[in-house]
């Protein structure tokens, strides 16, 4: 449905998008993932006709944008980081002004109607923009995309500026439109595109350092290993067993206890699976093993170890040792110089977040 060959964006000397090629199947849900600066505005840009690209080719459905853009725009549906809305208008007027810009051929009340149904904004349908919380703005913003049907969406960083209920009730709503419509998502949020989409794209420094199923996206670093491990016993002679023992690559006490047992942290060698031998060793000891709880790597884990193979770190004791100082939580600054500040800051504030929220589900107007 959308094809992206070889593009390249220039601005003067810096080139923002770095001879990137992908694709969207019919159907997806794709994110386009990077920190700020990374290019992912100019290619959304270029994607929708807003920009020319210095070279290659961008296509919808098989149309060419450059060569016939305003075929290639009937076929998408935009919303800008900023939507674009007027303030003054009702939110009515607004979407049968856009309906008649872009020349639908539907029948305006009932598409209207049934645009208004999927963002739920019926309740607000005729109330003046501006006096919208930020939240239904958006909806709005997301209405006007969806008029006359485009077969491909395309979001540019969606939930930005928005509270954490807000974010989750958008995301819902863009998960929803995947049912029938190519979503493309651009954003600098891990959890959005783990929470929404399908595959993920992630650019870095113009270029594409990573094209996954979410789902597979953990197996590109599937050597990395990390547990709890729940232990009883003495807390001081385990972790020093854990410490030494090969296999291991690093091992932490956690301030958890249940009676007599300790939780640790345990990391494994590349390639290891510890399991087996950890539960024999304890047994030997005479320590109960009373549970393991596998850690698995999160998107930030997956996006610094993508970032740091794609910048040829790749040598396994450079690795190790990085991903040593994270799981210790230290040396955060040369992380945040690594990957953009905002980017680490973000999936911080995410996490917070998205704890905070995990009960809401309906804005409030
Ligand atoms: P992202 O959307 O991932 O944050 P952008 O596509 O906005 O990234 O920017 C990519 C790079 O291009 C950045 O280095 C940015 O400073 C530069 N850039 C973006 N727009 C312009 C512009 N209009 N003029 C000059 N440089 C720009």
């Amino acid at each position: 449905m959308i094809k992206i060959e070889h593009l390249v964006k220039n601005y003067g000397s810096n080139c923002a998008v770095d001879d990137i090629s992908f694709e969207v199947e019919s159907g997806e849900i794709v994110g386009f993932l990077g920190p700020n600066g990374a290019g992912k505005s100019t290619t959304m840009n270029i994607l929708t006709g807003y920009l020319s690209s210095t070279s290659g080719k961008a296509s919808i459905a098989g149309i060419d944008i450059l060569r016939d853009p305003i075929g290639a725009k009937k076929l998408i549906g935009y919303l800008p980081e900023q939507p674009p809305l007027y303030l003054d208008m009702t939110v009515e007027e607004y979407l049968k002004f856009i309906f008649d810009l872009k020349g639908c051929r539907l029948d305006r009340k009932a598409h209207l109607a049934e645009v208004c149904e999927t963002v739920k904004i019926k309740d607000v349908y005729h109330k003046v923009i501006r006096t919208l919380s930020k939240g239904y703005r958006q909806r709005v913003g997301i209405a006007q995309a969806l008029i006359g049907k485009p077969k491909v969406i395309i979001f540019d960083e969606p939930t930005v500026g928005l509270d954490p209920k807000q974010i989750i009730e958008i995301r819902n709503l863009i998960r929803g439109l995947g049912k029938d419509h190519t979503v493309i998502l651009s954003t600098h949020i891990l959890q959005e595109v783990q929470a929404v989409c399908d595959r993920i794209i992630i650019i870095n420094k113009g270029k594409i350092v990573a094209n996954e199923k979410t789902e597979n996206i953990s197996h590109m670093v599937d050597n990395n290993r990390r547990f709890n491990v729940k232990i009883a016993g003495p807390q001081k002679e385990i972790l020093a067993m854990l410490k030494g023992m090969t296999g291991i690559a690093y091992a932490e006490a956690l301030a958890e206890r249940d009676g007599d047992a300790y939780t640790y942290m345990i990391e494994s060698d590349f390639g290891v699976d510890i399991r087996k031998k950890l539960f024999y060793q304890l047994a030997e000891r005479n320590w109960p093993l009373i549970g393991m709880e596998a850690l698995g790597m999160n998107l930030e884990d997956i996006f610094i170890t993508v970032v740091d193979k794609s910048e040829e770190y790749r040598t396994a004791g450079n690795l190790q040792n990085r991903i040593k100082r994270r799981t210790r939580g230290q040396d955060k600054s040369a992380l945040e110089r690594e990957v953009g500040a905002s980017l680490y800051e973000e999936a911080q504030r995410q996490r917070s977040e998205s704890s905070l929220s995990a009960a809401s589900d309906e804005d409030d107007e």
